[in-house]
């Protein structure tokens, strides 16, 4: 079943009239709303926003000088920013280029690379604080605590504080780095993704702990550049937790070729600054083998966890879960019924689209609307070159569930486009259910997968099956024509244009 569409309803809640008898901080001002979202991540900058246009008084209170969250300040936006001028620069710097009769002399400007990144950060940070003036949410600047079902204070960095009652509360607050025990991150030289963004020269020598989403796209961004990156990684296989095992395997040889090195069923041990550089300790997974590594950079990427601190969730008794997330029932509703929690601090997908898409149907249910979300039709992407794009269910998940499925394989080295553009790497692989064909999950590695994946998403939420995608007209010649000859596979296993 698909979402409905937004309802705009102006008058369906009290006015905050009822909250006006507030007492004020002596050196803070009082604020009444229908709705505080505290945090301005993709998951609370959109609700607010949604929020507003259904005619609720929002307020939107955020610690950070900048609007925008992990996504825009440190997180989708910069790290898609060097992602596209580092491939840029290795095409041009290496063979790719030369191979295609464009002969150059490249060098690298690494300042004037950060300094694109940050341009692309701040338009779009300074774009939600104009899409906030023009929605009429009002931007509180400071930490948020809940102070009451109905009360939050926000905090400044000055001592002063702004009082807030409201009719409901949304956190949005979003998550942090997971920290490494024994390990001290610097931002310098031993780093979090966050000083992975902002590095001001390209380390010799690279080790990223951790091969999953964040690991390989930051490790790719600097191999490309011209570090040696080794990957160290705990699993056995590249691309973190979701990724289609054939989908790996094929990721991990590409990366490979491109220099990328990875030391998969390792665990980091301990790592420790010398004047030489740092060494990291590491062992076999199972225990036994241990080796030391020597680099120049660490980068510390073992993942994020929730971002809860001096939030005030005791104030209104919200215990959190075992792995810090905060509870809520299918409208996001917290066990204190005015509050709500979207994104990074709640489960499921630590993902910008997620949160977005929760912020939204959220505050729609506030107003009376329906709240439905299909977490089966939330695509993933890796962001490097080849992309990697997926949705729905993998073949280890069908095995796991008992499910008879078909599966339908399309190379890039087949596909005219492909071959046209010289960048065949990767293949689409649909699974659909062997008796009624509905497509059960898409993975893609290749040169578009992050854009063709949406096609898949929208076939999936419209209950598609794999005949549905392989009757659909598409443009020639297209990347996508391999999605259709993907789905022609799984439904008859007879494509046309396998060359
Ligand atoms: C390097 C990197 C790359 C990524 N790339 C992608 C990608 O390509 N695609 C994708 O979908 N996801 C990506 N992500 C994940 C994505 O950034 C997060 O899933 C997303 O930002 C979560 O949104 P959110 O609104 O829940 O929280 P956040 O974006 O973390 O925002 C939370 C906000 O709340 C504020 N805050 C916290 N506590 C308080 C408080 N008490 N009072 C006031 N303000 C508070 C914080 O300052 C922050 O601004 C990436 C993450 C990283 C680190």
């Amino acid at each position: 079943m698909l979402r409905l569409g937004t309802r705009v309803i102006n008058n369906c809640l009290q006015t905050s009239k009822t909250f006006r008898s507030a007492c004020c901080y002596s050196n803070g001002a009082t604020h009444d709303a229908d709705l505080v979202v505290i945090g301005s991540g993709p998951g609370g900058y959109v609700a607010a926003i949604k929020a507003a246009q259904l005619g609720l008084k929002t307020v939107c209170v955020e610690k950070g000088s900048t609007l925008g969250g992990t996504c825009l300040n440190v997180g989708c936006i910069p790290s898609k920013a060097l992602l596209n001028n580092s491939h840029y620069y290795y095409m041009a710097a290496g063979k790719d280029f030369a191979s295609r009769g464009i002969d150059t002399q490249v060098t690298l400007n690494l300042p004037n690379m950060m300094k694109q990144k940050n341009n692309a950060v701040t338009a779009l940070t300074s774009g939600i604080a104009g899409l906030f003036k023009a929605n009429k949410v009002t931007r509180v600047e400071g930490h948020g605590t809940i102070q009451s079902p109905n009360q939050v204070v926000a905090n400044r960095s000055d001592g002063s504080k702004e009082i807030i009652n409201t009719k409901h509360i949304l956190i949005a607050t979003g998550s942090e780095v997971t920290p490494f025990p024994g390990i001290d991150i610097d931002e310098e030289k031993i780093i979090s993704s966050t000083g992975a963004l902002s590095l001001t020269e390209v380390p010799k020598r690279m080790i990223v702990i951790g091969a999953g989403v964040i690991g390989v796209e930051l490790g790719s961004v600097w191999s490309r550049l011209g570090s040696e990156v080794t990957a160290v990684e705990f699993l056995g296989h590249v691309g973190g937790m979701g990724i289609d095992m054939d989908v790996s395997k094929t990721f991990q040889r590409v990366l490979q070729k491109q220099g990328l090195k990875f030391k998969l069923n390792t665990k980091v041990t301990s790592a420790a600054k010398t004047s030489a550089g740092i060494q990291v300790n590491v062992e076999s997974a199972k225990g036994g083998k241990a080796e030391t590594l020597e680099c120049d950079v660490l980068l510390v990427c073992i993942g994020r966890r929730p971002f809860t601190s001096d939030l005030g969730l005791k104030n209104v008794g919200i215990e959190l879960e075992p792995r810090g997330t905060i509870p809520v029932n299918e409208r996001f509703q917290t066990s204190c019924p005015s509050v709500y929690a979207v994104g990074d601090v709640i489960k499921g997908p630590m993902l910008a689209h997620k949160a977005e898409d929760e912020g939204i149907i959220c505050v729609e249910g506030l107003t009376g609307a329906p709240v439905h979300i299909d977490y089966n039709c939330v695509p993933s992407v890796i962001y490097t070159h080849p992309e990697v794009g997926w949705v729905g269910k993998s073949e280890e998940n069908l095995k796991e569930e008992n499910v008879s499925y078909k599966v339908g394989k399309f190379p890039f080295s087949a596909n005219s486009r492909a071959k046209t553009n010289a960048d065949v790497d990767g293949f689409v692989k649909i699974l659909s259910d062997k008796e009624t064909d509905k497509m059960l999950g898409a993975h893609i590695i290749g040169a578009a997968a992050g854009e063709m994946i949406n096609e898949a998403v929208l076939a999936m939420e419209y209950g598609a099956s794999a005949e549905d995608v392989a009757r659909v007209c598409h443009a020639h010649p297209t990347l996508s024509e391999a999605f259709r000859e993907a789905n022609l596979m799984a439904y008859c296993g007879k494509p046309i244009n396998n060359i």
